[in-house]
């Protein structure tokens, strides 16, 4: 699970030393000094989750946090509070403003690591390394294959072959099953941000999912919500698929 992490740390023995540990456990690594420095780095490209410090010499962390929060762009970003804090009182307001987790300095980078993945597991599921089965679909987001079971026998798998862009698109709705996303959601989160594609763009790689999936009858899975986006659902509902 590589993703992109922007450390936000104005004591730089601790921020050296965070971007090591997380390097090291295969993350991509941007290392920011100040609020003013971190809203830059974010508007240039969305990280996938922001390790904040809370003692900032601009705006605090937490001032940070909710400016994240409240804006449509930056607002589901994954958050994990540092910091010397340790009163409850404290942890308490970090989470008000719309930190996922709060680690308290000193920590182990071990823990810091399991923190990580635990907040991306519960934010981002399409980000987890583990094998998500739904519908008789089963894919394996490590070795990028996806299998079909037999309806008669559901131990018998056959792989189906799927474009780059479809695997991801499958991924994202298998991991958010039962949810309707709307195109502008489904641009951000599979296709990621900054990219200026049409919104036809997306139905057009749906329309082929479908019909990969059509050929071992499971097209049914990926639905149309008129009038709002797709979803992922193993309820057919006649109504609701073009
Ligand atoms: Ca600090």
């Amino acid at each position: 699970m590589a993703v992109t992490i922007l450390v936000v740390e104005d004591e730089h023995a601790i921020q050296e030393l965070i971007a090591l540990n997380l390097k090291k456990a295969g993350h991509i690594v941007l290392c920011a000094d100040d609020a003013e420095q971190a809203r830059k780095m974010i508007n240039n490209a969305l990280p996938d989750l922001v390790l904040l410090d809370w003692m900032l010499p601009d705006i605090s962390g937490l001032e940070f946090a909710r400016k994240l929060r409240r804006e449509e762009r930056t607002k589901a970003i994954p958050i994990i509070m540092l910091t010397a804090r340790i009163q409850e009182s404290d942890k308490i307001a970090g989470l008000e403003a719309g930190a996922d987790d709060y680690v308290t300095k000193p920590f182990s980078p071990r823990e810091l690591l399991a923190r990580i993945k635990a907040v991306l597991r519960r934010r981002m599921p399409e980000m987890s390394d583990e094998i998500i089965e739904v519908g008789g679909l089963r894919l394996d987001p490590v070795t990028h294959r996806v299998h079909v079971a037999a309806a008669d026998e559901p131990s018998r798998l056959t792989e189906i072959s799927l474009g780059p862009t479809e695997f991801r698109l499958l991924h994202f709705l298998m991991a958010y099953k039962e949810r309707v996303h709307t195109r502008a959601q489904l641009l951000d989160r599979v296709w990621g941000d900054h990219v200026f594609i049409e919104d036809r763009t997306i139905d057009v790689h749906i329309r082929r999912l479908r019909k990969i999936l059509e050929a071992v009858e499971k097209e049914n899975l990926v639905q149309t919500v008129r009038g709002t986006g797709y979803r992922f659902s193993i309820e057919y509902r006649e109504e609701s698929v073009e």
